[in-house]
């Protein structure tokens, strides 16, 4: 067969060269949809131009025509092609159902099927005839009644990829417009071509149709555009792939702060700050800017409208909890290093965060239960081990009240309390368990209790709770098996102690339980000494051995027995003023003064905090009076020198004298001598009663 060359010839063949190279890379290096899209296009261009070079080198009418008709398959996908490839490269079209694009194809496929049945109707070409005046006798095609279908179809088609275009050329800013824009240049060449064809202009009588040139030069075009401006292949797999299903937050911003793109979850979080809800479609967000698209989270909006530096670490305070995002802002630059804006990803951490936060609480657990621990093994003072564990509890379970209780038989009795305005008068008070719901409850089961307080049995104390204490957790001080002791704390809000909360308290309950028990062997052996370690005198247990030995002395002998009692005036304030440990040394030095003005026969205690008792065997009341009347004398004319200034001391003195006839007891004594004392104490202090 002898093949017709001509240049038109060879243009066609040269455009499916190109066209099929396109198809091939756009196939091959793109991994989008709509880079397939580009391969398929570009296919259907290579079929049509390729049998359009094979129709104008192809001698004969017969073979011409069923070149014509394989060329049918490339001329009727084409303007499909451009359409899906221009909506889904703009994405205006990236909604379009399936079933929609389908029924694209029913012109197109009708198309095919008649000009391949064409000898059968005539629809799509009504006849032939060879062109006038050309060398290689090119055959011109009458077209038929659908031929005008296809062609009506196709303008359609055009005309919707222009409008798409348009559209997205102006709704959308940076980089999108600039895609919008390409196309928009990219495809005018083949439909002037194919305008021209079927106007009948550029040749067309003599049967030339160069529109399959066009289109392989638009290919070519967008080929290098795809490559060179990375445009095809990055953005919409970005956007179609990996954006939309992505968990995380993805915001482009141009360089204006305006919002370029986002992604469902991005829209949820925007929703959720009290921006454009969820559910509207993403072009009615985009251009607007993204600082006024988070009103709920200022942090974000400021961050995104480039009016602050953000933190790595975005916390967003809100109703239901705290949630944490790790932002992370890239500029987003476009060819030639402009900058196009930003890429704003924001991830959640909260679960991260709270992990680590509850590691970090974990942590003060742990070293405050150490230091729990070695504090308690080397502080063995029963009062301090009680209030140093309502202090350490405190720095891991946030209470409002906190009591330190022991059991002692039936009752409970307070040992220490923590709370806002600390009154330390309630120490030492007993209340029957019994009377205490939640408190016995907690004990009887050995275990922690969380409540809630629901009526006034469920408090312990007698507190007068202004705000009124609402939840409720009971520790039993558990050891061998035995309740010793209960720690119960008080929460003004409702919100329950947390089982965590519950569990450290064990913990800290299981260490108090040893230096408890260490702490009253301490104290049973400090029992059993017999001299007060502050001031070396007798203390009270002593004193009472010793003094009912002389009150059975003076009633055997009916000799006389005085007792006096006293107790230094306001000597908290000395404590308060100059501090304990000069309160200790006021109370040293006034039994050196005191041990001095006795007389060698009398017996000296301490009886308690600040009271002394000077027993005084053959001394009547007269002599006791002017003893008593002495050591006020002397004690008033003490001065103690301290840091604070000179400090001066009076004390009150109480004057008792046994009949050595009656029948009472030292602790009867003790008790006139006492009241005595108060009598002093009332009538204004510094003075003796008897
Ligand atoms: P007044 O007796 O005049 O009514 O007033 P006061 O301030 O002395 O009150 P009270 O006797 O009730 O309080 C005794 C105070 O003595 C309470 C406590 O702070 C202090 N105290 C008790 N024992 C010691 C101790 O061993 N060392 C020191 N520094 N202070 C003690
Ligand atoms: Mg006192």
């Amino acid at each position: 067969m002898r093949l017709i060359v001509s240049y038109y010839g060879v243009g066609l063949f040269a455009s499916a060269i190109v066209a099929g190279a396109v198809a091939v890379i756009a196939w091959k290096r793109t991994v989008t949809p709509v880079g397939r899209v580009l391969g398929l296009l570009m296919t259907a261009v290579f079929t049509w131009a390729m049998a359009a070079a094979f129709e104008a080198a192809a001698p004969d009418q017969a073979t011409k025509v069923l070149l014509a008709k394989i060329e049918f398959l490339g001329i009727a996908a084409t303007p499909v092609l451009v359409f899906l490839f221009a909506t889904g490269y703009s994405r205006s079209g990236s909604r379009l159902k399936p079933l929609r694009a389908a029924a694209l194809w029913i012109i197109p496929a009708a198309t095919v099927a008649l000009a391949v049945t064409n000898e059968a109707h005539g629809l799509v070409w009504s006849g032939f005839s060879t062109a006038e005046g050309t060398r290689a006798g090119f055959l011109v095609y009458h077209h038929g009644p659908f031929f005008w279908v296809h062609a009506g179809y196709s303008y359609l088609l055009l005309f919707a990829t222009a409008v798409a275009l348009l559209l997205a050329f102006f709704r959308f800013k940076g980089v999108f417009r600039r895609q919008a824009l390409l196309l928009l240049l990219a495809f005018p060449l083949p439909w002037a071509a194919n305008a021209l064809y079927l106007a009948g202009l550029a040749g067309a009588e003599r049967g030339y149709d160069f529109t399959p040139v066009g289109f392989a030069c638009s290919g070519f075009f967008l080929i290098w555009a795809m490559f060179r401006l990375r445009l095809v292949d990055i953005v919409p797999v970005a956007q179609e792939r990996v954006i939309e299903s992505m968990g995380e937050s993805l915001i482009i911003v141009d360089r204006a702060g305006r919002l370029t793109a986002t992604n469902p979850a991005a829209r949820r979080l925007m929703a959720e700050a009290g921006g454009p809800p969820e559910d509207i479609p993403e072009s009615k967000v985009l251009g607007r800017p993204a600082a006024e698209l988070f009103p709920g989270w200022p942090a974000l909006a400021a961050g995104l409208g480039g009016s602050a530096v953000p933190a790595r670490e975005l916390a967003w305070v809100r109703e239901g909890g705290t949630r944490y995002f790790d932002l992370r802002l890239t500029p987003v630059v476009g060819p030639g290093a402009f900058n196009a804006g930003q890429v704003a990803i924001l991830y959640d951490i909260t679960r991260i965060k709270n992990a680590e936060t509850s590691a970090v609480a974990a942590r003060r657990v742990a070293e405050t239960l150490r230091e729990a621990g070695v504090t308690l093994s080397s502080n063995l003072d029963f009062k301090q081990i009680t209030s140093l564990i309502l202090e350490l509890l405190k720095r891991v379970i946030p209470y409002d009240i906190g009591a330190f209780m022991t059991v002692e038989g039936n009752d409970l009795k307070l040992a220490a309390i923590k709370r806002p305005s600390d009154t330390r008068s309630l120490i030492g008070e007993t209340y029957p368990l019994t009377g205490s719901r939640l408190c016995h409850v907690a004990i009887q089961k050995g275990r922690p209790l969380i409540s809630a307080i629901t009526g006034p049995d469920d408090i312990l104390l007698p507190f007068r709770l202004d705000k009124g204490a609402h939840s409720f957790l009971g520790v039993p001080i558990v050891f061998r098996d035995r309740a010793i002791g209960l720690i119960a704390l008080y929460n003004f809000e409702a919100e329950p102690f947390s089982e965590d909360a519950a569990r450290v308290a064990e913990l800290f309950a299981s260490q108090a339980a040893i230096a408890l028990d260490n702490s009253r062997r301490i104290e049973q052996m400090e029992l059993l000494a017999v001299t007060d370690q502050l001031t070396g005198l007798y203390n009270r247990r002593a004193f009472a051995g010793m003094a009912a030995k002389e009150v059975g002395r003076s009633r055997r002998y009916r000799r006389p027995l005085a007792l006096i009692l006293f107790d230094i005036d306001h000597f908290k304030a000395v404590n308060d003023t100059h501090g304990h440990p000069m309160g200790d040394q006021v109370l040293q030095v006034l039994t050196r003064l005191v041990s001095k003005t006795i007389r060698a026969t009398d017996v000296i205690c301490r009886y308690g905090g600040d009271e002394f008792l000077v027993l005084m065997p053959e001394a009547g009341r007269e002599e006791a009076l002017a003893m008593a009347e002495r050591l006020r004398e002397e004690i008033s004319r003490m001065t103690v020198v301290t840091p604070g200034g000179t400090l001066t001391l009076t004390v009150s003195l109480g004057v008792a004298d046994l009949d050595p006839a009656g029948d009472e007891d030292i602790d009867g004594l003790i008790n006139r001598a006492d009241r005595a004392m108060y009598q002093a104490k009332a009538a204004g202090r510094g003075q003796v009663r008897g």
